[in-house]
């Protein structure tokens, strides 16, 4: 597992995908920059998600609102007093871990247990396995699920309560020692705030205290009623909008996965009092089929429904994915009441209510959130798609297999050689190509090479120009999977390359 992360996050800086911030000055800690091939994959995740939510629905609606916000916003929306990390340091390592996290850890290696008797019941048990009869019935599955049950209520109750010092009970009861140094030697549990702050203005005496946004939700609040009024918008509609985010996370680690500098997609849903739990299993539902839609396997989703709820929420869950370090949060789905509308009328004073036609009055309406990281589903693609194939020939190639409409590339012209005319051929092909896709033109290496190198960098299609193309205007496309190549007509090329690649 650490192996394929190593490879991942390795094969990521070989092609272009991701570097660290600031490398020249040995860089930054959990800020990383999309480098030439990142930025598109960035893009074209962007755009897939935009889409689905604004595009092809007629009552969401898109809005790009600014980092900065009035500071009032974040009393309101709760973030001043209530956006902190447990954290613990350790007295021996000096290091800083996030408390609830160091627990959530110990039960992941719980879990693992469970996976192994599954395992072992499954080779012992053959086709006749029942993996569901199996952990509901089996005695000692049973007392491992009951203890992270155990564990991670109290956890939960724990930190509702601000009750801090049962959070560091807890870890010293299960003798949770640091990850790097083995030390079981903690300090007590502490709140720490997680926003950026900043100055406005130029003169010390007049600067205004800001936040960077710890989320883009609260530009969409603060903006319902100007949006709802000069789009006619009526109930039920949402409203999205992607942009960056800023949080001083602790446990800065795992990559991409998790960063102090990272971008959102979110939708904020408005909908009628009362009717939040079926728009909840709607949005749950939905966001899930959106994630299968691109095909990179259904085993590799599950919910994880909350029992520990923010302040603003009255449901919650995640949907999870299977990054190379285990099952992880990528999307939140949260039924957050009418929490954020109600704080902001208290704190601006303004009326932030929506008149029904249909029920012939005024509600402060209640919200569904839909809330996905951009950088974590760019991992979760990313680290999905690398593998390592072993071919007939006993040789072996790494390959990208990106969803094609998410590729940075969809095509490289390759001329066989580069003389005889064929690399004029290939670039006339390129540049009619390039009106409606990215396209790469590789001439350098032999053509095994250039193959293996579009193949690692995820391009779906390779079109070879050879001494053929110039007496019957036919080329050879190979797709990347699997590697199969064919003989078209290059009229034809737009057509299959517009087939697998659009939605
Ligand atoms: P976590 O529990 O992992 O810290 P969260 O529950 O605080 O996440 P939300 O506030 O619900 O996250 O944010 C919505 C989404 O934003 C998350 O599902 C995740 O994909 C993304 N996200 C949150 N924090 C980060 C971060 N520091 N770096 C990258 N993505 C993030």
């Amino acid at each position: 597992q650490d192996d394929q992360f190593k490879k991942v996050i390795s094969h990521a800086k070989e092609y272009g995908y991701v570097f660290q911030s600031s490398e020249i000055y040995d860089g930054l800690s959990a800020v990383y920059d999309y480098a030439q091939n990142g930025a598109e994959l960035k893009k074209n995740i962007r755009d897939y998600w935009w889409k689905a939510m604004v595009q092809m629905n007629e009552n969401i609606v898109g809005i790009d609102a600014a980092i900065f916000m009035h500071p009032t916003t974040w009393k309101a929306s709760g973030h001043v007093d209530a956006f902190n990390d447990p954290l613990i340091d350790n007295k021996d390592s000096k290091k800083r871990y996030r408390a609830d996290v160091l627990i959530e850890d110990y039960c992941a290696k719980i879990e693992a247990k469970i996976d192994k008797e599954v395992a072992k019941a499954e080779k012992r048990f053959g086709e006749a396995f029942n993996k569901a009869e199996f952990v509901s019935t089996n005695p000692r599955v049973l007392g491992y699920q009951e203890k992270i049950n155990e564990i991670l209520s109290r956890m939960a109750k724990s930190l509702e309560n601000e009750d801090l010092a049962d959070v560091k009970a807890l870890i010293e009861e299960l003798e949770i020692a640091d990850p790097l140094t083995g030390s079981k030697n903690w300090t007590d549990v502490k709140q720490f705030n997680l926003m950026f702050g900043t100055k406005l203005g130029a003169s010390a005496e007049n600067a205004m205290d800001l936040y960077l946004r710890p989320e883009t939700a609260q530009g969409i609040f603060v903006n319902f009623l100007n949006v709802q009024k000069t789009g006619r918008m009526k109930i039920p509609f949402g409203i999205a909008q992607t942009g960056k985010a800023f949080r001083n996370e602790i446990v800065a680690r795992q990559f991409i996965f998790r960063m102090r500098e990272f971008e959102q997609m979110e939708m904020q849903f408005f909908i009628k009092p009362g009717t939040q739990q079926e728009w909840y299993e709607h949005w749950k539902e939905t966001r899930l089929k959106w994630h299968l839609s691109l095909g990179m396997g259904e085993d590799n989703y599950r919910f994880h429904d909350h029992e520990k709820l923010a302040h603003y929420a009255d449901a919650a869950a995640d949907i999870e994915f299977k990054f190379p370090f285990g099952f992880k949060e990528l999307e939140g789905i949260h039924s957050r009441t009418d929490f954020d509308l109600s704080q902001h009328e208290k704190f601006s004073g303004k009326k932030l209510q929506y008149f029904d036609p249909e029920e012939n009055k005024s509600y402060v309406p209640y919200v569904l959130e839909t809330s996905i990281g951009l950088d974590r589903m760019f991992l979760a693609v990313f680290s999905n798609s690398l593998v390592e194939e072993e071919l007939e020939n006993g040789t072996s190639r790494t390959v990208l297999k990106l969803p094609s409409v998410l590729a940075p590339i969809k095509a490289a012209v390759l001329p066989l050689v580069k003389k005889d005319g064929l690399p004029e051929v290939a670039r006339k092909i390129v540049d009619d190509l390039k009106w409606d896709f990215n396209i790469d033109y590789d001439e350098k290496d032999a053509v095994g090479r250039r193959y293996r190198r579009q193949d690692a960098n995820g391009t779906p299609f390779c079109i070879t120009v050879d001494h053929d193309t110039l007496e019957d205007n036919t080329v050879t496309i190979r797709h990347r999977d699997s590697m199969e190549q064919e003989r078209v007509k290059i009229e034809d090329l737009r057509e299959i390359i517009k087939k697998e690649v659009d939605v």
